[in-house]
């Protein structure tokens, strides 16, 4: 799975709602976040399709209240699960755009673009979110980049680790380490106090984001980081409270105005907007006003919210975040007072409730401000970056250790769960557990591999099964090794052998829960290169149609002087009329263009008459 890492190697926070890129600067030997072409660090992981052009980032996010059913945000939600899965069933419902059930039951979002319908999965549209990010980097690095460290939630399974790792394959991005979430914003955070970092401090990360909630419980002891526990809601963040926000302001209307736009999605995206805003608002000032113009038949819709009221309304979601917390120490057997640090992170760690909860659970213990909450985990995975790419001198030696989030194991008889590799163990690792065959002369054994924490393993999730065959004539009983070895990514193979014929059998799991192909990923590389060619042409069209109007413009101004219109004779006057009043057709969409040339011709023609006028007036 370590693929080729020549080159620069960038780090990405592949967010659920905003993604961050940050790279290792040699010359200052200290990490650099990069801002995007608006001037933002983050960028909305969000991906739209017009009748025009496809839009990734910013551009996306703006226009989604005009476009909603084929604005596409939360993609990451939908990795590396089944369409039938529940979780996938609650976000659809709150989502403007259509997610259907594909092959395998994968689940497929449709859109319209350029007037026909498409369908795209999960990995698809987080490689145009991470060919956005690179594009950023490659911006302002201005040299290509290859390769990158993505950070991904810590409680994401196997299957949605390497399905992020394909995401990466279809932009030809090798994604050289997978790191978790907290890990990363550690390591930013170790960095930031290596200085009095002495001994062993028990750290502990509190990622609160826009779509996921992630805690987990670190130790940094001579720079080496340990995960000791990790803990999380995959459904738990920033969104779930706008959306509590928008049924708060929903119903209001309603008994206000009279009137129910729920089922209106461009009304409601709208109304989210102004949500997000004024929750960002509430997290500095106790009150505050919402107002959107022409919300719904006419309506302005016009109110106000104190923080009181806000946190009232998200009251369960802040409780639960604390149970989590709790859960948390509790997994990793540590009393809460020997916790050394509290570091926050996610954009939704800023809201002054959750802060004033969570430094309560920690009987008052001051929280840790020093970090950029949006940026702590693209800087960590910058930083691991430089660590993996080599030859980069200066960059501290931090060694990582993660931990596997779920417990894997396999199914023995009466459908019981014998797990392996428990959760919360450091990786890489490698385990092996003896098993027995169950009836006389067993000739085969199926081993069905699980993970999940439920003691009866059809509870839990099968990642893959495999066959070792050649058994020879025994009792039952008869012993046979299973080996489970755990890479640096999180990613799993299996191995069964029968010692005395050395029959053996393995899996890599990647092949299960609609991970993949590879034949799938070589068409998704070719459209990607597709859409890559066609955002091309699309920006090269709209250029040269600009170039168009700004001469157009011109030559008319100039024309209107009569020191040059009286130089003109009238056939060169109607010569130029023409080729203007062409234009302006072409502009008008009156003339259909079939390709570009069309349009580049006719703007030589512009430039040509408008060097000639220039000529005039220099003379002059
Ligand atoms: P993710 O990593 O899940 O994509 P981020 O860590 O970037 O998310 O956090 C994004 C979330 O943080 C969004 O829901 C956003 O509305 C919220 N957020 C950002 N700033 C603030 C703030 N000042 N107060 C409250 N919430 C905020
Ligand atoms: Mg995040």
């Amino acid at each position: 799975m370590v693929k080729d890492n020549k080159g620069l190697v960038i780090g990405i926070d592949l967010g659920t709602t905003y993604s961050c890129v940050a790279v290792w600067q040699q010359q200052n030997n200290r990490v650099e976040i990069i801002h995007n072409d608006q001037g933002n660090n983050t960028t909305p992981s969000c991906v739209a399709f017009t009748d025009h052009q496809r839009l990734i980032g910013d551009a996306a996010k703006n226009q989604a209240a005009a476009n909603p059913e084929n604005t596409i945000f939360d993609a990451k939600r939908l990795i590396g699960r089944k369409y039938s899965d529940p979780l996938v069933q609650k976000d659809k419902m709150l989502w403007p755009f259509k997610v259907v059930a594909g092959v395998n039951d994968k689940p497929m979002i449709s859109v319209k673009y350029k007037g026909q319908k498409k369908k795209l999965c999960a990995e698809e549209v987080l490689s145009m979110v991470l060919s956005k990010m690179r594009d950023i980097a490659e911006a302002y690095l201005e040299q290509p980049v290859k390769s990158a460290v993505i950070t991904v939630p810590a409680y994401f399974n196997d299957s949605q680790r390497s399905s992020t790792t394909d995401a990466g394959d279809i932009i030809g991005l090798n994604v050289i380490r997978i790191i978790n979430e907290p890990t990363a914003a550690a390591i930013a955070y170790g960095l930031d106090k290596r200085n009095d970092c002495v001994g062993k401090r028990n750290i502990f990360v509190f990622d609160f984001g826009g779509g996921t909630f992630d805690v987990s419980l670190l130790t940094i002891s001579n720079k080496v980081f340990q995960v000791k526990a990790t803990g999380g809601n995959t459904h738990l963040g920033g969104e779930d409270i706008d959306n509590k926000m928008v049924k708060y302001f929903l119903e209001e209307m309603k008994r206000k105005n009279k009137v129910d736009l729920s089922g209106n999605p461009r009304a409601l995206r709208r109304l989210k907007n102004a949500c997000e805003r004024v929750k960002r608002t509430l997290s500095c000032v106790v009150t505050t006003d919402i107002e959107v113009d022409c919300l719904f038949q006419g309506i302005d819709f016009r109110s106000s919210i104190s923080r009181a009221k806000f946190e009232e309304i998200n009251m369960d979601i802040f409780e639960e975040c604390m149970e989590t917390v709790d859960r948390c120490l509790r997994d990793a057997n540590m009393d809460k007072n020997n916790v050394h640090d509290i570091v926050l992170v996610g954009g939704s760690s800023r809201i002054p409730k959750v802060q004033e909860l969570l430094q309560h659970f920690f009987n008052g213990k001051d929280l840790c401000h020093s970090l950029n909450p949006d940026e702590a985990v693209a800087y960590g995975a910058a930083v691991q970056a430089a660590l993996l790419s080599g030859g980069i001198k200066n960059v501290p030696d931090l060694v990582l250790k993660d931990v596997t989030p779920l417990s894997l194991g396999v199914l023995v008889s009466e459908d019981v769960m014998s797990v392996v590799i428990p959760r919360n163990t450091s990786i890489p690792v490698k385990k092996k557990k003896q098993y027995k065959t169950t009836i006389d002369n067993q000739s085969l054994v199926s081993i069905n591999v699980y993970e999940g924490e439920r003691a009866r393993a059809s509870d839990n999730n099968l990642l893959g099964s495999f066959v070792i065959s050649g058994f020879p004539p025994a009792p039952r009983g008869y012993l046979f090794d299973v080996t489970f070895v755990l890479n640096d990514n999180g990613i799993l193979t299996v191995t069964g052998e029968e010692k005395s014929t050395g029959n053996r059998n393995e899996i890599t799991i990647t092949n299960v829960k609609g991970r993949l192909s590879t034949a799938e990923i070589n068409i998704m590389i070719q459209e990607a290169a597709k859409y890559k060619s066609e955002d091309e042409k699309f920006l090269k069209k709209a250029k040269t149609m600009n170039d168009l109007d700004y001469h157009i413009y011109k030559i008319r101004k100039d024309l209107k002087k009569e020191d040059i219109s009286s130089k003109l004779s009238s056939k060169e006057m109607e010569d130029i009329n023409f080729t203007i009043s062409r234009a302006t057709d072409m502009l008008d969409g009156l003339i259909k263009i079939e390709d570009i040339i069309a349009l580049e011709d006719c703007l030589k023609e512009l430039k040509a008459i408008f060097k000639r006028i220039t000529v005039m007036e220099k003379v002059e």
